[in-house]
Order: structure tokens, then sequence, then C-alpha cells
């Protein structure tokens, strides 16, 4: 008997690098090895992607369904105990106080057909408009930006590999050496290439480090570096009149909002001096192509919509966007981040990336189900808000895929309404620390166990394949939401909605997607195995001379998504954070992540190799702030905010500046950086401002 070797894809980042599994033929052990043919890592993989097996042979991995019992521990159930619980702890909230009682909070992790099928269970077996997911915590300021601007939101609106032969990239708070190191060699090949690099981060970053030129605004403020730069484009005389004048509409508006920017003043705002402005203007423009692409760092801000839209504005005025070799693009954080905003997870939105509020897509959609239009309920609360409503009006929860009590901000308000529910269901693969608060924990299957598909951050819909076969006492979520359809429907048999073969789900999503925004119709599991993925959209005819449509790497090149096919210029103005720091709260926090772990930790925190990289919180100071605090490297400091406090031991370096300090937000307990970070919401993404609050930093256990 020989090796069995799947080739597949990674269970973690938004890059979803390809990768071969192999599996002994006693299943008794599997190894990740390099995939060459996937075209967007090439066989490279970061500590993460290679060490991914060690989660599902975890000594920590669940394997049989836990309940509370009476003395409130959890303990092991059969499978059908523990589901006649979570239909029974639903089904109470829903007859007591109404559908939206009930909550489901899904993840940017679930495969496209999980989403899918969340986000139909929701609405039609719970009758629910409570739906939401975290990722909103991840990419939705940038998602409502590019809908405003393009009319259209897909992260990049081409691959990666037109990166390394633009002329010039703004990378704007990422730092995809350490979220997704793979991805660096875009950059680095960039500037072989001769083009240029510019990273806009408060802190210099390990890619910051392979920038041309490091531009370090306070946290929050490059809303106000955006506008200085489009200012100096104007006054320079950079703006493309031909292109402005032929393919946007809005520009005199926002015109005027960038010429209330002067350079000086922006300065003032961000820290950073005119005469870098000017060069990172000469260094954007100079060029025939550039691009912008952002991250979570403008994006989560409770201005995150406006943040990106001025850096959206400032690639219209140079006539970057829709053109070879250029545009705006968003580099999504969570693997199937793209996917779990298409498939109706979200609170305001039906598959296919449909509007949850349009008639024709509730009657396109409701037809697919089978189900009258008038009977799917309308948009509910989005994520934070609807994790604020936990214990009061939302008095049940199913949560599948996601660690919210470390992930969310404000984590210890989170935690207490979590806890003050009624009931929660947790559907996970080891005991988070969010499972562990539930009532009822069903153990499911993890990406090489199973087959469905994911959208990476480029919208290339990709296959991941099963390659082993799950644990015994483990289920698919997809089978999860199959029997608690049964069990909730009434005597309706709803199941029948609800297959257990990805396959089959993706079968319905195509037919549910056709015709909107995101089109998944012409896309099937054996194109996408041949072809090593498609982009989307591909509706499901409408290729050259009547054949199959080939996809669509690149949009916009012929017209915008919008009526009239213009790009929308929006006018922004600067406006500060949402707590500036004060006497009492003298610095900022900012937040974000170590290539060695993984969002909250919950599976990459079980891995021996990557806990040695990267065993815990710290929290980064300048040395003239560790000084004035008395701080020394390696000894705990307490971060102080409106919101509670957390320990972690100080690490000194001249990377930030020194009125900003920064955690890593993997961990939970006295280490956990979402303790302290601010939910003041985004009015219009309903992005949290994860990444600016007010904090004051103080040395502990030095007397
Ligand atoms: Fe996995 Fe992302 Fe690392 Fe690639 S970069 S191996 S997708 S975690």
């Amino acid at each position: 008997m020989q090796n069995t070797v799947t080739p597949t894809h990674c269970p973690y980042c938004a890059l979803q690098c390809g990768m071969n599994l192999t599996r002994t033929p006693d299943g008794s052990s599997v190894e990740v090895g390099e995939r060459a043919d996937f075209p967007v890592n090439r066989g490279a993989l970061c500590g993460k992607g290679r060490t991914a097996p060690a989660v599902l042979s975890s000594r920590v991995r669940l394997t049989s369904p836990l309940v509370r019992d009476a003395g409130g521990a959890l303990v092991p159930a059969s499978w059908e105990e523990a589901l006649g619980r979570v239909a029974e702890g639903l089904g109470r909230a829903r007859s007591e106080f109404g559908a939206d009682a009930v909550g489901v909070f899904g993840g940017g992790g679930l495969t496209n057909e999980k989403a899918y099928s969340l986000g139909k269970f929701a609405r039609v077996v719970l009758g629910t408009s409570q739906i939401d997911y975290n990722g909103r915590f991840c990419m939705s300021s940038a998602a409502a930006a590019g809908n405003a601007a393009f009319g259209l939101d897909r992260g990049l609106p081409f691959p990666l590999e037109d990166i390394p032969r633009t002329g010039c990239v703004i990378l704007v708070g990422s730092n995809p050496a350490e979220t997704m190191p793979p991805s660096l060699r875009y950059f680095t090949e960039l500037r072989e290439n001769g083009g240029t690099l510019i990273v806009v981060d408060p802190r210099r970053t390990k890619t910051a480090e392979h920038a041309d030129l490091h531009l370090a605004p306070r946290p929050g403020t490059d809303l106000a570096l955006a506008l200085g730069l489009l200012h100096l484009v104007v006054a320079e005389g950079r703006t493309d009149e031909a292109y402005v004048r032929e393919r946007t509409a809005g520009w005199e508006e926002t015109r005027a909002a960038a010429m209330a920017h002067w350079p000086e003043y922006v300065e003032r705002i961000t820290g950073v001096p005119v005469p870098r402005l000017r060069e990172a203007v000469r260094l954007f423009c100079e060029p025939e192509a550039a691009m912008v692409l952002t991250a979570r760092g403008p994006e989560q801000q409770a201005k995150g919509t406006d943040t990106v839209g001025a850096w959206i504005n400032l690639c219209l005025a140079t006539g970057r966007a829709g053109r070879p070799l250029s545009g705006y693009g968003c580099l999504t954080g969570q693997g199937n981040g793209q996917g779990g905003r298409e498939h109706g997870q979200k609170a305001d939105q039906l598959p296919g990336y449909r509007k949850l509020t349009d008639p024709a897509a509730r009657a396109h959609v409701a037809e697919v189900w089978g189900v009258d239009p008038d009977s799917l309920p309308g948009p509910g609360r989005s994520a934070y808000e609807l994790l604020d409503a936990l214990g009061t009006d939302i008095r049940s929860l199913l949560l599948m895929g996601s660690n919210p009590v470390v992930s969310a901000p404000r984590a210890a308000h989170v935690e207490e309404r979590i806890r003050a529910l009624d009931f929660l269901a947790v559907c996970d693969v080891v005991l988070s620390e969010t499972a562990a608060l539930a009532d009822v924990v069903l153990p499911v299957t993890q990406w090489a166990e199973e087959t469905g598909t994911t959208t990476n951050l480029e919208g290339r819909v990709l296959l991941r394949r099963r390659a082993i076969t799950p644990p015994e006492g483990v289920r698919s979520d997809l089978e999860v939401l199959h029997e608690l359809a049964a069990r909730l429907g009434g005597g309706r048999n709803l199941e029948k909605g609800f297959p257990t073969d990805p396959e089959e789900v993706f079968e319905e999503l195509r037919r549910a997607s056709a015709g909107g925004p995101a089109d998944y119709s012409g896309i099937t599991y054996r194109r996408l195995a041949e072809e090593n993925g498609v982009f989307w959209p591909c509706p499901a005819s409408g290729g050259p001379e009547g054949g199959v449509h080939p996809g669509t790497p690149r949009l916009f090149h012929d017209r915008f998504a919008t009526g009239d096919g213009r790009a929308r210029f929006v006018p922004v103005s600067h406006r500060p954070v949402a707590e500036e720091p004060d006497e009492e709260y003298p610095l900022l926090l900012t937040t974000g992540r170590v290539v060695a772990q993984y969002q909250s930790g919950a599976q990459t925190r079980r891995v021996d190799e990557l806990n040695a990289a990267a065993p815990g919180p710290f929290v980064e100071l300048h040395p003239r702030l560790a000084e004035r605090l008395g701080a020394a490297e390696g000894e705990p400091v307490a971060v102080v905010s409106r919101r509670g406090r957390a320990v972690a031991p100080a690490r000194i370096t001249t990377a930030i500046r020194p009125d900003t300090v920064f955690m890593p937000f993997h961990w939970a307990g006295e280490g956990r950086a979402n303790t302290l970070t601010n939910p003041a919401l985004d009015p219009t993404s309903r992005m949290p401002e994860f990444k600016a609050c007010a904090v004051r930093v103080e040395a502990v256990g030095a007397g």
C-alpha cells in the first residue's frame, strides 16, 4: 500500500496557500508537502500552514459532544442527547420570546457551503433576522467603501500576480510579512522589477522594513493622511483629468474636501512630515500603473468606511482603478473572509452577495429555497450589536467557527453577555474560551477531514479536499444543521433543504447566486479541480463563442459595476478617533497579529511549535515611554483603558511611535488585548474601532 497524496489548501488565512497532504496507508499520520502547481504561493508556506496537521491529532481535540450537567460541568454525551438539547434550547427561546430571540453567529473560516447553509438555516428554520459573523470585524469597512465607489466589493479586483508588474504599491495598515508571509514575495519582486513599496503603519513592521518609504502616522489618522496626499496630487497638477471626466462621478465635492486638508495641517494631525507626503505622491504618481492595498489598519476604525474611501479617492483621482496593473484592493484576513461575506451569513445579505432588502433578490433566493419571500426576515444586528444584545433581546445563541470571548472588542463585556444567555450551543474542534461557556458543545470535522470550497482574497474560488477520515465521534457542521433542521422544523421535513454532501450544497449555492454580484453559477467542483480555482463572477454562460465562462480575474477594466458604469468619489473629511487620549489615558493602543498565531488562537495555541515561537502576549513600547514609566524589557506592564486592564511583558522597541503601544490579540486571560479595545462602531459598516483606543500603561511588580 502506498501513501495517498491529496492536493488541498491551508485552513488559515485568506491567501489559502496550496499544499499537498500525504497520508500514510493506515491513516495514522498526515504530513504537509509542497504543492508548486498552485500559483498563489508556489509551494511556499508559513509555519502555521506547515504545522496545521497538529490540530487534527491534537490531544485536546474534541471527539464527543459535551453537555452541561446539573452541577455545571461540561460532560460527554451522545449526539442524540446533545442535538436534542440544542433543538430544545433554541426552540424554547423562539417559542417564548419570538424568532428574533434566537441568534446565530458564524465565522470567516467557514467554507462557502457552511456559510450558505448557516444563513439559510437562520432564515428558513429559525426564522430569525439575528445572524452575523466575525468577518464583520475583518473587512466590512473595505466592503462598504468598495461597494460605494465601484458598485461591487471583491477584496482584490486583480490577481496577486499583478503586484510585481505595477510601478508602486501603497500598503496601508497591512503587515503581510507576519499575517501571510508567502505573499511578501509579490512585494519584494515588485522592488526587484524597479517598482516601489510605500508602507503606511504606525509601527515599523517586518513589512515596513522592506519598504522604500515608511510613513508612520498616529493610529486612526490615515484618513487625514490620504486626504493630504490627494491635496498634493491636485496642487501639483497630477490629477488624471481625462479619466476623472470619463470614468468617475462626484469629483468636485471630493476635490474641495481634499483642498481643505493642507499638507501642514495633515502633518500636525498625523505626525508625518510634509516632505514625506510629497515623496509618497511622487512615487505613487510617476509610474504608469500603481495600486493602493488596505488591510485592517484603516478598516478597523469607527470611521473605517470613510478611511478606505479616502484611499479609493486617491486611486480614482490619479486614474488608477479599473486599469491594467492598477487599482485599489483589500487584503482580506480570514481563510474564507471573502466567500464568508458572499453567501448569506452576514446580517444584511443573501447568497450571491445580494441585499436582503432588495425585493428581487428576496424573490430569487426564496424560490431556490422553496419558501415565500415574505417569510424571510429583514436585516438583523451587526456582530458587536448582536453580541451586546445577548442575555437581553437575544436569549439563545448558536455559534459556529468563532471565538468572540477572545476576538470581540470590549471582550470582558462580551463574555459577560455570553454568560447571561439562557442557552449557548457552540460547534468547534477544540474547547475554545467561548465553547467553554456553552451549554452544549458539538465537536465538528476540520479542514482536512471534509471537502468544501473557499474564496481567497483575490476572489478565486478554491476546492479544499478531504484528505483523511475524521475521528470517531465528530460530525460535520453540515450534518449538524441537517439534524437541527429536522428537530426544529415542526414536522415540515426542513432537513431536506440541508444536504450533508458539500457538493450538493454547492450546486444549490450556484443557483442561489446566479445573476447576483457574486455569481458562482458557472463554477462546479469539477472545474475547480481541473482549473485550480476559478475567479468570480462566473455566470453559467457567456464565455467566448458561447462556451463556458472563464471566470473574471480582473474587474472594472471596461466599466465599474454601477448603474452608469462610472466609479463614485465619496467626499470624506478628517475626524478624530472615537476616543482621543487625555490626561488619564494619554496613549493610543493599537492591536494586530504575530506570525506564529492566527486570529483568536483557538487552533494555533494548540500547536507546540507555534507556541514555542510565540508563547504569549506582549506590550510594545518605545524606549522613551518605557523609561518614563520605569518599565523594563520582559517585565510585566499593565495597559488600562476605560473598559478594563490587561497585563503582559514589555517589549521595548524603537519600531513604535512614542505615543502608541501595541498588543497582539491572540490570547485570552490577563493578557487579552481585546479587554481594552473600543466597540465604537463605524456608522456604515458597523466595524468596531479595534485599531485605536486611549490607554495608560503602568509598570507592575517593579517594587
Ligand atoms: Fe496558511 Fe496563510 Fe500561512 Fe499560507 S500564509 S500557509 S494560507 S496561514
